[in-house]
């Protein structure tokens, strides 16, 4: 009998037959019994120096590269250290070799907010902050509510009116003191927030506007770069304060710094056409960006802010220096692209499908060269949008009875047989 590494034979608890592992059965051939795997335990016990030693992959991996937290203060769930996901199915269709997926969806608030605010909360508990407060359109709520019940921070998370049920529930969920905000622009968001910290002694956790969360950021950048063992040409990223690509941009800066490596990729900032102030600025060269659009008409909640903070001048050096670019795409790009993750075997939320969409955009305007190497960050899950999955694809389109013509038809029908 075939032996399969440690693991020998099926044995059934029934009759006691020992069966090929190979086989292709799940209940026992001869008496239709249970099957259960058998090992070799000499063999097992080789590997038992496997058990001597875990490392919990996170961002605190790189703590030489942040401002200094006592390990007492340190608040981690076990975020960062996600895969990179080379595409099967997208990037050859569209001609592009090394296209990969940064897969943050798999972060516990399922978004990379928790990178920053893993950071940022414990960097709180270090430096003694008495009060927090954020703003967020989600994501950064749920990840604030977290960590800092986690921490027994005392933080109040203040959520857009337009985040998904499901966001505003999570923030519930992780038992944070909250309030849903209602607001006309970012800008009024913005005063509030100066409102907050300058009369009312909060410390701010915003993105973009907290100093500390973009260092947490800066883990895109050494992450990628140890998992490729190199930078790649592109680098996509939804955006809506800009924290998460200028952040993961100064990492790049500095690996360079460094002599890790020479080359600082292009840096793509991608946002919804509703409220492209980006590539409005990009496009009319302009030295600041300004008000554009509208919030609450896309499915990209998240990264749906319509006017920059301090003029957005940080991110239009990041890509003009990186010699990037700043997209739009339109909701039926996003769901498209959301289609073509799901194909790849990942659910991505619209704002992180986004960087997909826009990927496409690039090719198609012949912006990216079929040798180069592209890395589309999936901030977020699907799975805190459900309403958008819902739409976007139904249940599945077969339905059948439990008999057996109805499945033969259906195998037939469905090219199985
Ligand atoms: C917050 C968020 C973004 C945008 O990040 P910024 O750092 O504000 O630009 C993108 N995608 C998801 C899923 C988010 O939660």
């Amino acid at each position: 009998m075939e032996s399969n590494g440690n693991a020998q034979y099926f044995l059934c608890d029934r009759c006691g037959a020992e069966i090929d592992l190979r086989e292709q059965v799940t209940l026992c051939p001869k008496c239709g019994g249970l099957l259960e795997v058998v090992y070799d335990m000499r063999g097992l016990r080789r590997s038992a120096h496997l058990f001597r030693e875990f490392r919990q992959d996170s961002i605190w991996r790189w703590r030489d590269f942040f401002p200094a937290v006592k390990d007492e203060h340190i608040v981690s769930l076990g975020e960062g250290g996600t895969p990179l996901i080379k595409s099967k199915y997208l990037g050859p269709a569209l001609g592009i070799e090394n296209l990969y997926f940064k897969n943050d969806t798999l972060m516990p608030t399922g978004s990379f907010k928790d990178r920053g605010y893993s950071l940022a909360v414990s960097y709180a508990m270090e430096i003694g902050v008495k009060r927090g407060i954020t703003y967020s359109s989600g994501n950064a709520g749920a990840s604030f509510a977290a960590y800092s019940a986690r921490a027994g921070f005392p933080g109040l998370v203040m959520v857009e009116y337009l985040a998904s049920p499901t966001k505003k529930a999570m923030i519930m969920l992780y038992g944070a003191k909250s309030a849903v905000l209602h607001f006309k622009d970012f800008a009024q968001v913005a005063k509030l927030l100066e409102y907050a910290v300058g009369e009312l002694g909060c410390y701010a956790f915003v993105n973009f506007i907290n100093p500390i969360r973009h260092e947490a950021m800066k883990t895109y950048a050494y992450e990628i770069y140890s998992q490729l063992r190199r930078p790649p040409d592109w680098s996509f990223h939804g955006t809506g304060t800009g924290g998460g690509v200028y952040g993961a941009w100064k990492g790049y800066r500095e690996l360079a710094e460094i002599g890790v490596t020479d080359r600082i990729p292009r840096m793509a900032a991608v946002q919804p056409e509703s409220v492209a102030w980006i590539k409005a600025a990009i496009d009319s060269g302009a030295e600041e960006g300004a008000l554009f659009g509208e919030v609450g008409h896309t499915i990209a909640q998240s990264i749906c802010g319509n006017s920059p903070l301090q003029g957005g001048k940080r991110l239009l050096r990041c890509i003009r220096e990186s010699g990037g670019l700043a997209m739009a795409v339109t909701d039926d790009e996003i769901l498209e692209a959301m289609q073509d993750l799901g194909h790849e075997g990942i659910a991505a939320e619209p704002s992180s499908a986004a960087t997909v969409a826009a990927c496409k955009q690039a090719v198609k305007a012949g912006r990216i060269h079929a040798h180069e190497t592209v890395v589309c960050t999936i901030t977020g899950t699907a799975f805190k949008q459900p309403s958008v999955v819902e739409r976007l694809v139904s249940a599945p389109q077969h339905t059948l009875e439990a008999t057996n013509e109805d499945l033969r038809k259906l195998l037939a029908e469905l090219d199985m047989l």
